[in-house]
């Protein structure tokens, strides 16, 4: 038997939530909610230079407004190190990951780097020092952890995922090239801390806004190398403000904290985006 639907909502404590998280956070509950499945919420306060406790309170504050009750505690990032570093350690052990001393300097003044849907390819400068100086720089200097994309996808193969309503999709991790698992400041990247949290809460449909797209590639990688369940994705249209462009959290008219404000009523704004429905000069478009 399929187990009962799992969704999430996971906000970044970095900013206030706004009118796409709004969007995001409604479809996510009711699509849990009509399949009488679970809902939840996760903290990804795991940068921690830009995370608040205050944004976190926020978070919460707007999400009782608009009506959405969720399935037991929010889960946070930070209580959740330990497991992240066990994956490391596990793609470590099998020669798939590798400490990178590059600066973001190094990196920009590295000749053509193309770039793919992450941004600027890592030119591999890292990936084959000889193991000696490794050793002693991993000891002295300041280092991220990017994946041997080669070998991983080697390993993996092809790999598909479910796009909810539009068939499987192929993954393409090896267009993103050595991407970070580990950051010199943070002690996972967004990628691998999602996806093992994603299968740790058992979430079996992520729902998220369509900018996220390209990162499933990467997601679905992971999951293979880690031997995790891989959920259904669905990828939605992103709210965008009157300008055409999607909004951001510096957009302050459309932050929940500015709406509820001036007196809208979060309940009927959330009935009205489940339907699609934005407030006036609001749109849903596709990236
Ligand atoms: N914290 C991430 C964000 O706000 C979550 C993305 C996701 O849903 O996977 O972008």
């Amino acid at each position: 038997m399929a187990p009962k639907m799992l969704t999430r909502f996971a906000p970044s404590p970095t900013g206030e939530l706004h009118l796409g998280h709004a969007y995001s956070a409604v479809l996510a509950h009711h699509a849990a909610r009509a399949a009488g499945g679970r809902f939840r919420i996760r903290i990804d306060d795991i940068d921690g230079s830009r995370s608040r406790e205050a944004y976190v309170d926020a978070a919460l504050a707007d999400l009782a407004w608009l009506g959405i009750g969720r399935d037991g505690d929010p889960v946070r990032q930070s209580d959740r190190l330990g497991d992240y570093a066990a994956a490391l350690d596990d793609l470590d052990a099998r020669g798939l990951v590798y400490p990178c001393f590059c600066t973001r300097a190094d990196i920009a003044a590295s000749l053509s780097a193309p770039h793919g849907p992450s941004g600027a390819i890592y030119p591999g400068t890292c990936r084959d020092l000889p193991a000696a100086e490794r050793a002693r720089r991993r000891a002295a200097e300041p280092h991220c952890w990017r994946l041997d994309m080669a070998r991983a996808v080697a390993l993996a193969g092809e790999l598909d995922w479910e796009e909810v309503g539009q068939g499987m999709r192929r993954a393409d991790p090896a267009a993103h090239g050595d991407i970070v698992l580990a950051r010199k400041d943070a002690p996972a990247s967004y990628h691998l801390a999602s996806t093992l949290d994603d299968a740790a809460m058992g979430v079996t449909h992520v729902i998220r806004g369509a900018d996220l797209v390209a990162a499933t590639d990467i997601h679905r990688l992971l999951q293979a190398l880690l031997g995790l369940a891989t959920p259904a994705y669905r990828h939605h249209a992103l709210v965008c403000g009157v300008d055409g462009k999607r909004l951001a959290k510096r957009d302050a008219a459309a932050s929940l904290a500015s709406l509820r404000a001036a007196g809208v009523d979060g309940a009927a704004l959330a009935a009205d985006l489940r339907c699609g429905r934005l407030p006036a000069g609001y749109s849903l478009r596709m990236p």
